[in-house]
Parts: C-alpha cells; sequence; structure tokens
C-alpha cells in the first residue's frame, strides 16, 4: 500500500513522537518557525516510500498529520 502524509505546520508543536513512530524515516526535524515558534517536522517522501500506516498520525498529540492512502 501507498500513501502519503500533510503536516499542518502551523499546529505541530515539535514533540518529534512522530518521528520515532515513522519506522521508514520519512518525517524529520526542520529548522523553520511557525507562528507559534515552533519548528514543525517535514515530510521527507524522497527518502522511502510511505506505507500510509498512519502511526505517525496516531500518535500526534495536536492531530497535526493527515494520511492519504492510495
Ligand atoms: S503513514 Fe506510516 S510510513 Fe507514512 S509517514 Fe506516517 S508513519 Fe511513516
Ligand atoms: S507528533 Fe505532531 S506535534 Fe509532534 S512533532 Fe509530529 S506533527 Fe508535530
Amino acid at each position: 500500500m501507498k500513501g502519503h502524509i500533510i503536516i499542518d505546520s502551523g499546529l505541530c508543536k515539535e514533540c518529534h513522537l512522530c518521528i520515532e513512530a515513522c519506522k521508514k524515516g520519512l518525517i524529520t526535524p526542520s529548522h523553520e518557525f511557525n507562528s507559534r515558534g515552533y519548528r514543525p517536522v517535514c515530510f521527507n517522501q524522497e527518502r522511502g516510500e510511505c506505507t500510509g500506516c498512519a502511526l505517525c498520525a496516531i500518535v500526534c498529540p495536536d492531530i497535526a498529520i493527515e494520511v492519504y492512502r492510495e
């Protein structure tokens, strides 16, 4: 199964739980700050294939990740 995610950078609080959850290593820290002073994480599809497993979205306490499956 293939998928992709969309991260709402305005909601992200930089807890990095999603980075730990994604065993594919597709989510990484960023250096840009959002309007609330956090540095929202990035989705890096080019690092591998997202399976749409939704583990990243499930662990996100701020509901900042949407998962789409093909
Ligand atoms: S849906 Fe799964 S594979 Fe895709 S970014 Fe989230 S944890 Fe990683
Ligand atoms: S789990 Fe949610 S709030 Fe935490 S870093 Fe990931 S997207 Fe941001």
